[in-house]
């Protein structure tokens, strides 16, 4: 199962779940606040590094590499 990150839109705390693959964000809540408002980051496996996150482009196309 492949990692998601999340980051909650309501303090912006930013966060890793454990999920089936093509699972949404619906029900998943901040563990810092508890808000039910996160947005999914660019899934990675093991390259967790806090601070790093490339944000949330509108285009969806996020896989990888500078351009
Ligand atoms: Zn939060």
């Amino acid at each position: 199962m492949p990692i998601y990150e999340y980051r909650c839109t309501d303090c912006g705390h930013v966060f890793s779940r454990l999920q089936k693959v093509g699972a949404t964000a619906d029900g998943v809540t901040c563990p810092e606040c508890g808000g039910a408002n996160s947005e999914r980051l660019v899934s990675t496996f093991a390259s967790t590094s806090p601070g790093s996150q490339r944000g949330a482009s509108s285009c969806g196309a996020a896989s990888g590499g500078f351009t």
